[in-house]
């Protein structure tokens, strides 16, 4: 069994085992090994999830809800499954609040044009300081069409949201409350249980975005009681252009269509098309069935490997990674020193441009991503322009780690 092969016990994963599953990983860059640091902007695949692609498209490739022949049914009974295994992972109440979407992105702006016209002018949407562009830019859209205004939820210096702020902010008013779980520039745990708690206090719903914790942590719809959460499936092992928007039942079915088109409707005649219910009313044409069967393959192989055991493994790489580079780095700022972090940290070191850092340490085998992280207004916030980004996952090791710090101070050495 392969959680028996891959996992020692609980709280100890067996990497070696784990990297043959990751053929791409075994490589050199410029003559050394591939050290691959940049999980945040996407994860790599294991040979599960590759083989299932092939599987997909050798074996039972058709198109879905449509056809009677053999291949359609087969290719419909895998894209419905794949809902299912989506809703058991989020814990999710019904198979139907689980949409296929492209991913966070293309899920948010759905929310976003659904709450179209429900919004009057004076209206509230609250943002924080740590969301990715988004999970700003489609509300900054809604408000200008609507009248409606966006309120930001600040944060400290340690990159953690001020919650006292936040329930100031929060009145009769708002009507959106729409948070990242995980900053994907620094790392910072928000408490979105309580964030939603408190946003249904006053009535609003909650968004939660959840590209950056879902790879890393066990999450519980149910339990965080978000009216929205979405992920990308690129984040969590599986394909790009497929992800997943889960929304309650309750109000998706309130909810007008995203597009229109074939797969989302009852009836069509020129006068009046009806719509299809939950949840192909949000699917309109053919979807990525391909996306969707193998992102339920990339979730079944981190349900085996044991979410407690990633965390763990990936709380250890974190800390020892933030030791290594305070350790051989006085002059090194961290960015994001929240008391709860998952898998980022960012940091300047000294002078140096973090584009000039990162180019050197690619020499090195070593890739970190540099750059804003599409949240240019926390980087406002702290007044740069960006930060070096190493980002964990859970087939990287302290070796790893200690290769990138090896590069650091040669880039260091380079550059001063
Ligand atoms: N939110 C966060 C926190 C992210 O990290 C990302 C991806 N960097 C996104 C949203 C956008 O995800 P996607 O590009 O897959 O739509």
């Amino acid at each position: 069994m392969r959680t028996e092969t891959m996992q020692k016990d609980k709280k100890e994963l067996d990497l070696a085992a784990i990297r043959a599953d990751f053929p791409i990983l075994d490589q050199e860059i410029e003559g050394r090994p591939l050290v691959y640091f940049d999980n945040a902007a996407t994860t790599q695949k294991p040979r599960v999830v590759m083989e299932a692609i092939g599987r997909y498209y050798g074996e039972i490739n058709s198109n879905v809800h449509r056809g009677v022949h053999h291949l359609s049914q087969k290719a419909t009974d895998a894209f419905e499954s794949a809902r299912e295994v989506v809703r058991a992972h989020l814990n999710a109440a019904k198979a139907h609040e689980i949409i296929f979407v492209k991913g966070v992105t293309d899920g948010i702006n759905l929310v976003a044009h659904g709450m179209r016209r429900m919004l009057k002018p004076g209206d509230e949407i609250l943002i924080s300081t740590l969301e990715h562009h988004s999970n700003i830019v489609p509300w900054q859209m809604l408000c200008e069409e609507s009248g409606a205004h966006l309120k930001v939820i600040p944060i400290n210096q340690r990159g953690e949201l001020d919650l006292e702020a936040y329930r100031a902010l929060l009145n009769n008013r708002t009507r959106m409350v729409a948070v990242n779980h995980v900053s994907n520039a620094l790392g910072t745990v928000n408490p979105v249980k309580a964030i939603a708690e408190e946003a249904h206090r006053v009535g609003a719903w909650c968004l939660i975005d959840g590209a950056q914790s879902l790879p890393h942590m066990q999450v519980d719809v149910r339990d965080l009681d978000a009216d929205f959460y979405v992920f990308s499936g690129h984040k969590v092992y599986g394909p790009t252009g497929i992800g997943v928007l889960y929304g309650k039942e309750e109000w998706l079915e309130k909810w007008p269509p995203y597009q229109g088109g074939g797969e989302m409707i009852a009836e069509v005649t020129f006068e009046k098309t009806t719509y299809a219910g939950l949840p192909h009313k949000f699917e309109a044409g053919t979807p990525n069935i391909a996306g969707a069967i193998v992102l339920a393959t990339a979730l079944g192989y981190l349900q085996d490997l044991g979410l407690e055991a990633v965390e763990a493994h990936e709380a250890g790489l974190l800390n020892y990674a933030t030791e290594q580079l305070k350790d051989h780095f006085p002059e090194l700022r961290i960015f994001g020193e929240a008391a709860e972090k998952a898998s980022v940290v960012s940091f300047l070191l000294g002078q140096i441009h973090p584009y000039d850092a990162g180019v050197l340490l690619d020499k090195m085998g070593v890739a970190i991503r540099t750059g804003h992280h599409c949240t240019q207004p926390l980087m406002h916030f702290f007044g740069i322009p960006g930060t070096m980004r190493a980002s964990f996952a859970f087939y990287n090791t302290r070796q790893e780690i200690d290769q990138m710090i090896e590069a650091l101070q040669k880039a260091q050495q380079m550059l001063s």
